[in-house]
């Protein structure tokens, strides 16, 4: 279990980038959710001990994070939303240079692990490859293939299917799920659909500050009644906004659909919809934007 209590950060250039921010991130996959610029990147590298908080306190399990930053460096697996890799070099080099550093010193053991790595995220059939002819998904599998080398307990990726095409980003998914299940993964992402696949806890996070925490089916019950949808004139959009709150507008063979949230049907013409976890997710940076206002 990963605790954060009272994680407070403000850059040199005044942008409070986190506000308080207290999470409960038991193993499994985690899922933070958040528009860019929510503050999930600061988040991600104050739990890799890559920045200091200026307030705060991070345990996993006993050990204190920000104390003791050489032992959770031995644990942690991260990678990162920048993950520049050398071009010139094979994955399979690449992954034998990085054991090194990582203290596995012993040459036999060294390539058995790089071996496991590589069937692992499905690059052992181009591991001579140089990795600067991988394509944007084998770029993000070999990079959880370096984050995992050293058997991870707590497992750190921001941003990591941004760019990638729907196979490649499933086929990443599917390689997360599966290390999930032994271990901490917090996976940082602008987009729903990562979360609502796979995780069976997240958090919404905005303008440096968790809105919603829980597993994902509770907080889409918390909405069960409250979402209304209605097709309407593209040119009537900024007067329902103006009136009620709009979660979502997508275009529809020409016309446009919108997503309402009230307590109840905001005007003939709407019916009520199940809601699914973008509604939770608009809600909240609406509220949040709401506040910011007020
Ligand atoms: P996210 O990963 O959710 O996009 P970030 O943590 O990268 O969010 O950024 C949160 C806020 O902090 C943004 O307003 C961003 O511009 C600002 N920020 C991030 N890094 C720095 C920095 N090194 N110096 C100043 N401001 C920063």
């Amino acid at each position: 279990m990963l605790t954060i209590r009272s994680l407070y950060k403000t850059y040199p250039n005044g942008v409070r980038a986190l506000s308080d921010v207290s999470l409960d991130i038991p193993n499994g996959m985690f899922g933070l959710l958040g528009p860019n610029g929510a503050g999930k990147s600061t988040l991600m590298r104050t739990i890799a001990t890559l920045q200091e908080p200026d307030a705060g306190s991070i345990k996993l399990g006993d050990l204190d994070v920000l104390a003791d930053k050489v032992a959770i460096r031995r644990i942690l697996g991260y990678l990162p939303q920048e993950f520049g890799v050398y071009p010139k070099v094979s994955a399979e080099a690449m992954l034998e240079h990085l054991a090194v550093l990582k203290g596995v010193t012993h040459r036999g053991e060294r390539r058995e692990l790089v071996g496991a790595l590589l069937h692992q995220v499905n690059l052992y059939e181009v591991r001579k490859r140089k990795l600067g002819g991988f394509s944007g998904g084998m770029r993000q599998r070999f990079g959880i293939a370096q984050a995992l080398i050293g058997d991870p307990k707590l497992v750190i990726v921001d941003e990591p299917t941004a760019g990638l095409d729907p196979e490649e980003r499933q086929r990443f998914l599917n390689l997360l799920a599966e290390i999930g299940e032994r271990v901490v993964v917090i996976l940082s992402t602008h987009i729903v659909e990562d979360v609502s696949e796979l995780c069976p806890r997240m958090a919404i996070i905005a303008e440096g500050r968790v809105r919603l925490a829980g597993e994902p089916r509770e907080t889409i019950r918390a909405l069960a009644g409250r979402v209304w949808r209605r097709v309407i004139d593209k040119g009537a959009l900024a007067d329902y906004r103006a009136h009620m709150t709009v979660l979502s507008t997508r275009l529809a063979g020409g016309a446009t659909l919108i997503h309402v949230l009230a307590d109840g049907r905001p005007e003939e013409g709407f019916e009520s919809i199940p809601p699914d976890l973008e509604d939770v997710y608009f809600g909240q940076l609406q509220q949040a934007a709401g506040a910011r206002v007020a």
